[in-house]
């Protein structure tokens, strides 16, 4: 597929540069832009895929129809796991996924999706948005030709599924688990054999007992899949992804050469998604949770202390490990080591302290 095909704008090409203009004459000067967003989900994945169709449909409102954005799930296009190269080379104009599916090129992606015992959802944003965190995003996929914009996040996830009960750490020992990135490293230093499977593969290999547990996302994405019929054991937290942030990159030279209103109406419905996305998990899966417990009795548990403590120690270890191997990823673990630290030192005596407050009352 050639750039041209996508980027090329319709209409005389001439921006009216004129304030005084009739609306009509601009409308009619206005250069129109056609673009393609292509996702790493399933076509009607709800929240992810549904909320990125909403942002297109935002965009082209906001813009009058200066700017139209055809969305595409994964595999409509190119493989979805293609969806970085496929934006950076400018053969597509937009992309949404998760960073952290880049570590194999950039393993300091994985600091703008989730690190285990790292930023819930809020402190995410607030590293975004008001902490630096989206600069250094930025400047870590500049050489990559991609424009990064947080848009979505799950929330804190659940533990995952497991077919036997965990009491002890030692029970981790020798399991085979569905665990994708840092958090697969992390429990892999409780003898847990991480494994890696796309969602369409989850449910039959739980089921056939060819993988002994799996995370997934939370409540309502793991009904959805029917998780319950193959474990009955459903743990929480998700130590290892506390608030996993989505991505939508944009293609740095398409971006650049766009008209300054038009770059911040898409900031803006990226910003919107990103509050939107987030919003609907947390109505959603309360409501989910209630079924998975009530009407199909699951044995929700926490994970014992032990396991807990045991984990992050080992989150420790592997973050230093990583950062060993790799500057960029030594960077940018200093700059959020330090951005949490000061987050938790606020959180204590804000969002922690209330926490516990309601706790006590109940
Ligand atoms: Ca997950």
């Amino acid at each position: 597929m050639k750039r041209r095909d996508f980027i090329r704008g319709v209409g005389s090409g001439a921006i009216a540069a004129s304030g005084v203009a009739a609306t009509a004459s601009v409308q009619a000067g206005r250069r129109r832009y056609r673009w393609k967003l292509v996702t790493t989900w399933p076509p009607n994945f709800p929240i992810f895929q549904t909320g990125v169709k909403q942002f297109a449909k935002d965009v082209r409102r906001m813009s009058r129809g200066a700017m139209t954005i055809n969305v595409f799930a994964g595999g409509e296009l190119i493989p979805a796991l293609q969806t970085f190269d496929a934006v950076s080379q400018g053969t597509i104009e937009m992309g949404h996924g998760a960073a952290y599916y880049w570590a194999g090129k950039i393993p300091a992606a994985q600091f703008f999706t989730a690190v285990p015992f790292g930023l819930n959802a809020q402190g995410m944003n607030a590293w975004f948005y008001g902490g630096g965190g989206h600069e250094l995003w930025q400047a870590l996929y500049a050489p990559h030709g991609l424009m990064p914009f947080p848009m979505g996040n799950t929330g804190v996830q659940m533990g995952g599924w497991f077919r036997k009960r965990i009491d002890s750490l030692a029970d981790l020992k020798g399991l085979k688990m569905r665990i994708p990135g840092l958090g697969g490293k992390v429990i892999a230093k409780a003898g847990v054999n991480p494994v890696l499977l796309s969602g369409g593969e989850i449910y039959t290999a739980l089921e056939r007992g060819t993988i002994d547990a799996t995370e997934w996302v939370g409540p309502y994405h793991d009904l959805r899949l029917g998780l319950y019929r193959a474990a009955k054991y459903y743990y929480y937290p998700g130590w290892h992804e506390p608030g996993p942030a989505l991505e939508l990159t944009v293609n740095r030279k398409v971006w650049d050469d766009l008209p300054k209103e038009l770059q911040l109406i898409i900031s803006t419905a990226a910003m919107a998604a990103n509050l939107r996305m987030l919003s609907e998990f947390e109505a959603r899966n309360l409501e989910a949770l209630e079924e998975l417990t009530g009407k199909h009795k699951v044995d929700l548990r926490a994970f014992p202390d032990e396991v807990l403590q045991a984990l992050r120690r080992f989150t420790t270890e592997t973050l230093q490990e990583e950062a060993d191997k790799d500057a960029q990823f030594a960077k940018i673990h200093k700059a959020y080591s330090q951005f949490m630290t000061n987050n938790n030192g606020w959180r204590a005596i804000s969002e922690a302290a209330y926490a516990r407050a309601l706790a006590e009352k109940s």
